[in-house]
């Protein structure tokens, strides 16, 4: 979700709508096919009916790999795939004058409610990310942090689910204001944000920590790995050159990163306070470096 703008969450928001109006429209044709004994549409009898449909035909096209991966994205295209062959049998009776019985038709009817529960919930997703973004950088804002955050926590503590911290800080932010103005320093931090999201894996969140901080959760990644990927960041930021206007000199920032880890020691707030401690150790050690924090 984090790779997306809110241009684009919004226009997915709006295909997913589509998608649901498309499906519920098959599915009174299904219905008016199931009662009437009309014949089937020839696409709901192939064995991948679930890729000609509306819907299917936009779920196999999207080329996204961030939403690809997505649990939910992923979930969805499975429950619809089922409701499909539960439908072809369906369909299959029919037409060779068998009965449905309460069984098949109560097993079809619970494909079809996963289809919609999990059309909601990756809609839901959408929307929640689309709702509590920072309106500048387009990082998530502090709202559903320490939620997200705890969940991540719970996964840890049972010893599940690793999960890597990493906070960062631009370095002597305020000079930038004062030489180049408030309108300047608004566009570093919005090429700065987009520079990180670049080198995020899908399930990675940014937030919008506080002003010129940010703090990202990288679930599965360990120590070693978010180490990798902040130094990666660090080199990112520090090499791009960015122009306010056409007259004035390209602009160039670095920023200070500290890494630490969610763990069954500590509570949520100390995980937070570690990743915090290194990246004042970053800014002490000289700015623009990226220290860890086990
Ligand atoms: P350090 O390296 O120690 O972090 O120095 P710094 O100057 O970055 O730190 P300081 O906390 O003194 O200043 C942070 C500055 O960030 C001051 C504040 O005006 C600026 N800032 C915070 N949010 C925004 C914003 O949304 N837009 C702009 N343009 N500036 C912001
Ligand atoms: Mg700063
Ligand atoms: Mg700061």
């Amino acid at each position: 979700m984090t790779s997306f703008t809110n241009q684009q969450l919004q226009s997915l928001i709006a295909q997913l709508d589509q998608s649901i109006y498309s499906h519920d429209q098959w599915y009174k044709n299904l219905l008016r096919i199931l009662i009437t004994h009309l014949p089937p549409e020839t696409a709901d009898l192939l064995p991948d009916a679930h890729r000609h449909c509306r819907f299917g035909q936009w779920y196999e096209n999207y080329q996204s790999s961030f939403i690809k991966e997505n649990p939910l994205f992923i979930s969805l295209g499975d429950a619809h795939e089922k409701m499909h062959l539960g439908a072809t049998k369906l369909l299959r009776r029919v037409s060779d004058g068998l009965p449905i019985s309460p069984n098949e038709w109560d097993h079809f009817d619970n494909l079809l409610d996963r289809v919609r529960l999990e059309f909601q919930a990756l809609r839901q997703e959408f929307a929640t990310a689309a709702q509590n973004r920072d309106p500048l950088t387009e990082a998530q804002t502090r709202g559903t942090m320490l939620s997200e955050l705890r969940e991540q926590d719970a996964l840890a503590k049972r010893g599940r689910q690793e999960c890597a911290l990493i906070m960062f800080d631009l370095d002597h932010f305020k000079r930038v204001n004062d030489a180049y103005g408030h309108a300047a320093g608004d566009l570093v931090l919005v090429s700065v944000v987009k520079c990180v999201k670049a080198l995020l894996r899908p399930y990675d969140k940014i937030y919008r920590y506080g002003g010129e901080e940010f703090l990202i959760c990288m679930p599965s990644a360990n120590l070693e790995e978010a180490t990798q990927v902040a130094e990666r960041m660090r080199s990112a930021i520090a090499r791009q050159s960015m122009r306010y206007n056409q007259a004035a000199e390209p602009l160039q920032v670095t920023a200070s990163f500290g890494v630490a880890a969610l763990s069954s020691h500590r509570t949520i707030e100390e995980s937070l306070a570690c990743v915090d401690r290194a990246m004042y150790s970053a800014k002490a050690a000289g700015r623009n470096c990226v220290i860890v924090n086990g």
